[in-house]
């Protein structure tokens, strides 16, 4: 028997982060009597601390409460892949959905994240190793081959076509010469980010704001009265506005609970092996992806490792978020062996950690936002279906703006204030999506060994499809 892999707490980037001062500190111990502000939050992943972070730069003098269960970060913006871009990589999806003109609105809107993320950092002096090199979405079978068309002729019809490189494979090859990559399409306007870095110098920068963040304090229940009440362990928060960045929690709020399923997703990561990197000839920082629905998706790191992590994979038939979302050895084991498929060199590099997290899967693969209550004054933003890190921050825009009532272009988004589509009630959301997640690694599986599934599991793993969801890459 192989010794296990090491589970990582909460994620390796998490660690690495919290092991240096200014990611680490300072503390911010949990709420422990009643208080007061103008706009509550909940949630401490990037929703709710760039929400807290505009809120503040269109009013200084505003008071802002962020409520986290946790530490900030903890949950997935510190455990991400984190893959920074902007929805160029959806365009097909985001125009079928939303029709050219809005979906030209919101390309933009979200393509200007990256860059401000890149300045932001520089600007407040957090290290979040922000690479600004590119997203390269990649061929790993015959079947997947070729078929980055319809994105650029959508691209060209809205005059985005400089947002895209068609590769061919020798091209993708020259970037990373990975046995298993045919022809490819690079993003250059898009970076990649030591996710939990940008988490915690996020959460510093905010309590030099004067946002008062307490951690390790679980929201019980709230009601969506005026002011907001808010119950947490140690005491109550009332608040004019609240805003609710819970992720793939928000699964407990029955008012969104409808529009919101949960699935897995799995990282490894090697020891550094920069020489090996360099075999492999992947020294431009591209973060690399694959095409298919159960997504590959990979990254180095400054000092030489290569992270790797996969989608679309669901614990248990029940959707209850708990320990084997943070860290699955069956997962991880195969994730590690996809890891020396794609990067033959590092196939006897050591394997550091492991871990997970839980996404939070919207019908049509774009996350919402909107208000809630009598008052108008309970304001979310979820459902980012494994594409958050940089929609994220367009989102605390979104969210800002709700929570001051402002009537402006990100309040207009076409991703604000419509009704997302509808799962099926419980158990039968759980099952079919248990079924149709196993249904799609199959198929995925076998195109990457160049055969075809049987017509049970592709009818199971295109069901969605035909029921008019857009579940996204998983
Ligand atoms: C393994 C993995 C890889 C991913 N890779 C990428 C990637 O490369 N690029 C990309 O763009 N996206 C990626 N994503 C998705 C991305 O991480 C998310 O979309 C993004 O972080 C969402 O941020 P959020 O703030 O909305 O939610 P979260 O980060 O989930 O934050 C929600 C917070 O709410 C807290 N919370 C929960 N319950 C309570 C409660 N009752 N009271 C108070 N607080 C509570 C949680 O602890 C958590 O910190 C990945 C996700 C995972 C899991």
């Amino acid at each position: 028997m192989p010794a296990p892999i090491r589970p990582a707490r909460r994620s390796w980037w998490l660690e690495e982060a919290l092991a240096h001062p200014e990611f680490a500190g300072p503390e911010a111990p949990p709420l422990g009597r009643d208080v007061a502000a103008d706009v509550a939050i909940l949630g401490g992943g990037f929703t709710g601390m760039w929400t807290a972070w505009f809120l503040k730069e269109r009013d200084p003098g505003i008071d802002v409460v962020l409520l986290e269960a946790d530490i900030c970060g903890g949950g997935p913006s510190g455990r991400n892949g984190g893959f920074c871009d902007g929805w160029w990589g959806h365009i097909v999806d985001v125009v079928a959905t939303y029709g050219e003109a809005a979906a030209l609105e919101l390309l933009m809107a979200c393509g200007r994240s990256p860059g401000e993320i890149g300045a932001w950092c520089d600007a407040h002096g957090v290290d979040a190793w922000f690479r600004h090199a590119g997203v390269l979405a990649v061929a790993t079978n015959p079947a997947a081959q070729g078929r980055f068309g319809g994105t650029l002729e959508v691209a060209r019809r809205l005059g985005l076509e400089d947002e895209y490189r068609l590769l061919a494979p020798e091209e993708v090859r020259g970037r990373c010469a990975s046995p298993v990559f045919r022809d490819g399409l690079l993003i250059p306007d898009a970076a990649n980010v030591q996710p939990a870095r940008l988490a915690r110098g996020l959460r510093r920068v905010l309590i030099e704001r004067g946002v008062r963040i307490y951690e390790g304090t679980p929201v019980l229940r709230f009601r969506a009265s005026k002011p907001v009440e808010i119950e947490t362990p140690g005491g109550r928060v009332r608040a004019g506005e609240a805003v609710v960045g819970l992720g793939a929690w928000a699964t407990w709020w029955r008012p969104v609970a409808p529009y919101l399923t949960v699935r897995g997703s799995y990282i490894v990561i090697t020891a550094p092996a920069p020489e090996r990197l360099e075999a492999l000839g992947w020294t431009g920082g591209e973060a690399i992806h694959d095409v298919r629905p159960s997504v590959h998706y990979a990254r180095t790191t400054p000092d030489g490792r290569i992270a790797l992590g996969l989608g679309g994979l669901q614990p248990g038939l029940s959707q209850r978020i708990d320990g084997r979302y943070d860290h699955h050895e069956g997962f991880a084991r195969r994730v590690a062996a996809d890891l020396a498929r794609w990067f033959p060199p590092f196939a006897d590099v050591p394997i550091e950690a492991a871990w997970g997290g839980p996404i939070n899967v919207s019908g049509l693969t774009m996350p919402f936002f909107g208000s809630l209550g009598r008052h108008g004054n309970v304001h979310y933003g979820l459902g980012y279906t494994g594409n958050g890190v940089g929609p994220s921050h367009l989102g605390g825009k979104i969210l800002a703006a709700l929570a001051t009532h402002a009537d402006d272009g990100f309040t207009r988004l076409a991703v604000v204030s419509r009704e997302p589509k509808r799962f099926p009630p419980e158990p039968v959301r759980s099952l079919g999506a248990a079924l149709v997640n196993t249904a799609v690694l199959r198929e995925d599986d076998l195109a990457d060994a160049g055969r075809r599934a049987d017509p049970l599991t592709r009818f199971v793993a295109r069901l969605p499809r035909r029921l008019g969801y857009n579940l996204g890459a998983h």
